[in-house]
């Protein structure tokens, strides 16, 4: 069985803190639940300076670094491994938050066979970075991911999605076979029973 694991949104609690540090900055708290567009500017309807300068704090070490795992994570995930599952993180972050996510994770006792930092929407053509269609050799049984356009493109491929609930993918139609979970509770029986 090889699980794939996506990172923020799903193992670590980014937007969450996303959103209090553009409160910090800004001075304007949009709650997490109407937090509805992938898309961050939009989502904390940001100017383009605005929009800008967040980009930046939030792809710093520091900001990355200091992020919270999600509830349960660590634990769902050790058992999953003990029970001879190959976990597969599998990040949309830039090429050089490698080193900082592989301590991250070890950090918080999130056990993985590998970590892949694939290039989830175009953004960062021309970097040392996996694209989508060199990745789509890549045999999983189940993945866990907070985008909807992600679950898609696993769906069609055969993968059977667990979509981690959050605001920005509530108003999906979910594909045949992908079940929205709203904690890493439910994870083990999913994975056991195929329900
Ligand atoms: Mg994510």
């Amino acid at each position: 069985m090889r699980i794939y694991l996506d990172v923020d949104d799903v193992l670590a609690e980014t937007t969450r803190a996303i959103a209090d540090h553009a409160a910090a900055c800004f001075g304007r708290r949009v709650a997490f639940d109407d937090m509805d567009d992938f898309e961050l500017e939009r989502s904390l309807r940001l100017t383009p300076e605005q929009a800008a300068q967040l980009h930046r704090d939030i792809h710093a070490d520091a900001f990355l670094d200091r992020l919270a795992p999600v509830d349960g994570a660590a634990e769902c995930v050790r058992g999953l491994r003990a029970d001879g599952a190959d976990i597969a993180v599998v990040t949309g972050r830039p090429p050089r938050c490698r080193g900082l996510t592989e301590r991250w994770l070890d950090r918080f006792g999130l056990a993985h066979d590998s970590l892949d930092l694939v290039d989830k929407y175009g953004r960062y053509e021309g970097e040392d970075v996996i694209t989508l269609e060199a990745f789509e050799h890549q045999h999983f049984d189940v993945a866990v991911e907070d985008s909807i356009a992600m679950a898609e493109y696993l769906t069609v491929r055969g993968v059977r999605v667990l979509l981690f609930d959050r605001p920005w993918n509530r108003k999906a139609v979910l594909s045949s076979g992908a079940v929205r979970i709203d904690s890493w509770a439910r994870v083990p029986a999913l994975i056991d029973h195929g329900g």
